[in-house]
């Protein structure tokens, strides 16, 4: 069966061949055979050279994306089912297979499937689509994703704006098997703690993060930690109960993510940890100013650079952010510093922090530099799949 084909304009193949999945209307002469949005299609070089099979929308600036290198290979279940197969079984391998714990099952470029991204939280799934390729493939992934996984049921948490940059329009609730409750506990290195699957932030728990907690526990032995940006106190009650800590202070602005906090210490009986709503920079000041010190400050802000353009203000508001840190952390003391912003590359982000080092007069020892746990995996032909840089440093 011959599809309708996208067709390259010259010298804009190689990223395609090189197994890019996103190719950009700029990157298109033009399409035969007038595919309706979310239609499968074949994209070819300039030369008509097949090239890839993916997936059309005329609303999106990713004009097409592409899911399969094999000419003839259709995207029909069978197809799907065994992407979504593939993805659930390497977090298996991965060992993230506690039933009542956490993992990011589908990762979008990262397992092939471009535009999902499913969570699980327990007996529970919470669903991410980006893409309208995805949003309308749903309906038939959606019991494929249950009986894969076994769960009881799954939300939709649509990307804020994926109406606008993907023409879906979706509505956020349950879509499928039975209503999960308002909260749901899961646990994550031997800590329990409440997620809030319809109204948290993102699907409703950083599961990226996962890693990098405990490696920045095995630091903190003893100290006095603060937690910036804590959202519902992943870092600090990682702190104080593998870690050690001496004693910890969340921070974050979201009212509803300190309350979450503050009942994930009340709920695994740690004592010690204390939560606080405000704004990072200004309470950051403010400690500094009144003379407080900590023995470790953790800071893992949003995402400063929302676009490629945003780079240079981002990067001063992580030189400064980083510079308040290191004006409240002891001698020696241990910095844990994170950027969640794609845009900001490794090397820019290692670059702040010499910057830093360099205007507080202070040596920063980089002891870890490490990424998002490995159920975010990278996939080496779309850089854009690395985003989360988290270093542990001594400063
Ligand atoms: N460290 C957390 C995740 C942090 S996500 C974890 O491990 O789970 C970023 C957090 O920053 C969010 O919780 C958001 O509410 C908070 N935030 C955003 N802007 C802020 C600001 N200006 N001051 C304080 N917190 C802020």
């Amino acid at each position: 069966m011959s599809l309708p084909r996208v067709v390259l304009k010259p010298g804009k193949s190689k990223p395609f061949y090189a197994r890019h999945p996103w190719v950009l209307d700029s990157a298109v002469a033009r399409i035969e055979g007038d595919p309706a949005d979310g239609a499968a299609v074949d994209l070819f070089s300039e030369k008509e050279k097949f090239i890839a099979r993916g997936i059309v929308n005329g609303r999106s600036r990713i004009r097409v994306r592409l899911y399969t290198w094999d000419p003839g290979e259709p995207l029909d279940d069978a197809f799907w089912r065994w992407r979504l197969e593939r993805a659930v079984r390497l977090r298996q391998v991965l060992g993230y297979d506690d039933p009542q714990g956490a993992a990011r099952l589908v990762f979008s470029e990262g397992d092939g499937l471009s535009g999902l991204i499913v969570d699980r939280y327990a007996e529970y799934l919470a669903l991410r689509p980006t893409a309208l390729a995805v949003a309308q493939r749903l309906p038939q992934w959606m019991p494929m994703l249950l009986e894969l996984t076994g769960a009881q049921g799954a939300v939709l948490r649509c990307e804020p704006g994926i109406a606008r940059t993907e023409g879906v329009d979706l509505a956020d609730g349950p879509c499928a098997g039975r209503v999960p409750p308002e909260t749901i506990e899961i646990r994550d290195h031997g800590l329990r703690y409440a997620v809030d699957l319809g109204g948290g932030q993102k699907t409703g728990f950083y599961l990226d993060q996962r890693e990098n907690r405990a490696a920045a526990a095995r630091y903190l032995r003893g100290r006095r930690v603060l937690d910036v940006f804590c959202y519902t106190g992943g870092f600090a009650l990682t702190a104080a109960a593998l870690g050690g800590a001496r004693e910890v202070l969340g921070v974050d602005s979201s009212r509803q993510a300190v309350a979450l906090a503050e009942q994930n210490a009340r709920r695994n009986g740690l004592s010690g940890v204390r939560f606080q709503v405000g704004e990072a920079f200004e309470i950051l000041e403010q400690l500094a100013g009144a003379g407080e010190r900590f023995g470790a400050v953790i800071v893992d802000p949003p995402k400063f650079a929302r676009s490629r353009r945003a780079l240079p203000e981002a990067l001063r508001a992580y030189h400064w952010l980083n510079r308040l840190a290191l004006s409240v952390l002891e001698p020696d003391g241990i910095l844990v510093t994170c950027s969640c912003s794609g845009h900001v590359s490794r090397e820019d982000f290692f670059h702040v922090l010499v910057g830093v080092a360099q205007q507080t007069r202070r040596s920063v020892q980089i002891l870890e530099q490490r990424g998002a746990a490995p159920d975010h995996p990278i996939l080496s032909s779309c850089p854009e799949s690395e985003y989360l840089k988290c270093f542990i440093c001594r400063a």
